[in-house]
């Protein structure tokens, strides 16, 4: 577990403040970090963790060798807990098989956190407990907790953490003191990647790609990644020309996908939407690849603002849906696909 501030790239103002408020012991109980994955909000939770159980800590920075330290970075410490979205056979304790099984914070999860929530710290003056994909809480899921966070019983932070903060429950929303963490800048992400012996040229590449999200660079040195993004530029190229049979066929491939590739796959095209419409503003993207930025180009004349604004709006609507839902995923494609093809034929 990370226990060290100094470890985290960027985000100085928030880490500043957080600090502070663990110095002047003004923490609320309930926290929310929002902003895109892989920007190291989990790694500043960690270490706001860790601040907040060392009793030795100096200015919000905790001292690193007293038992709560040690013990939160052998990941021993009995009063942090930890949850994350998991599917039924996980929460079971038995091996996932299935690549599509959908994770979410299950209502037994909560059951437990709540059960962990009560009891008397044992080591630290409180316990901290670190809620991941809040986004994924179904209602129920969420009702279940509100008064837990609104009112703990005992000397509880609750840290929760989404990069959908738009699929967030307002029940959850209205309880907690919200932090937004931006992207980073591509300087932030080459320095890191730079740093762990990846050449400038191919660090800059990397950084134009990875939408602020030092997890996402280093994910996008694995292939497949590469090969969504570029099936996310063939399916706008091939869109104005895309005949009904070319539809149920993509949805006959796309179906095998795993969820996370589908994810990423939704996640690029918001991301080739959002830089056309910086273009279109005339503000220019942070684009390194040559090759890219022709693609952008050329899309650019077959799509107008409005068309690309539309298609964002509903690339959200889709994410959304595999996020909080159970849904057919050849269906629920073939449906996406001829809307955006609608939105493209469409009078916009
Ligand atoms: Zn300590």
């Amino acid at each position: 577990m990370n226990t060290d501030w100094t470890r985290i790239v960027g985000h100085k103002n928030n880490i500043e403040k957080l600090q502070q408020m663990v110095e002047e012991n003004r923490l609320p109980h309930a926290l929310l970090f929002t902003g895109q994955e892989g920007i190291g909000k989990s790694l500043i939770a960690e270490a706001l963790a860790t601040s907040l159980l060392c009793k030795e800590n100096k200015n919000g920075v905790p001292c690193g060798k007293c038992p709560a330290c040690v013990g939160m970075s052998n990941d021993t410490h009995p009063d942090f807990y930890r949850l994350v979205p998991m599917t039924k056979n996980e929460y079971e304790g038995k091996p996932e098989k299935s690549a599509t099984a959908k994770r979410i914070l299950r209502i037994e999860q909560m059951r437990d956190m709540q059960e962990r929530a009560s009891r008397v710290p044992v080591l630290s003056e409180r316990s901290v407990i670190i809620i991941e994909g809040v986004e994924t809480m179904q209602e129920a899921a969420a009702n279940s907790i509100l008064k837990t966070i609104e009112e703990p019983e005992g000397p509880v932070v609750f840290i929760l953490i989404t990069s959908h903060p738009a699929f967030l429950l307002d029940t959850i929303r209205s309880r907690c003191m919200i932090m937004e963490f931006g992207i980073l800048s591509d300087e932030e992400i080459m320095g890191y990647l730079q740093n762990q012996g990846i050449t400038e040229f191919v660090a800059r590449g990397l950084a134009s790609l990875a939408d602020g999200s030092i997890g996402r660079a280093v994910t996008l040195q694995g292939e497949r990644l590469q090969e969504l993004h570029g099936e996310a530029i063939k399916l706008l190229t091939d869109l104005p020309i895309m005949t009904n049979e070319r539809i149920w066929k993509q949805g006959e491939v796309m179906e095998k996908w795993s969820r996370e590739d589908l994810k990423e796959w939704l996640g690029f095209l918001a991301m080739i939407f959002r830089d056309m419409l910086l273009l279109y503003t005339g503000q220019g993207t942070g684009l390194y690849n040559q090759k890219d930025n022709e693609a952008l180009g050329r899309l650019l004349r077959k799509y107008s603002t409005r068309k690309v604004d539309a298609m964002l709006k509903l690339v959200l609507a889709c994410q959304f849906r595999f996020i909080r839902s159970n849904v057919n995923i050849r269906l629920t494609i073939e449906a996406f696909l001829i809307r955006l093809k609608d939105i493209h034929t469409g009078g916009f």
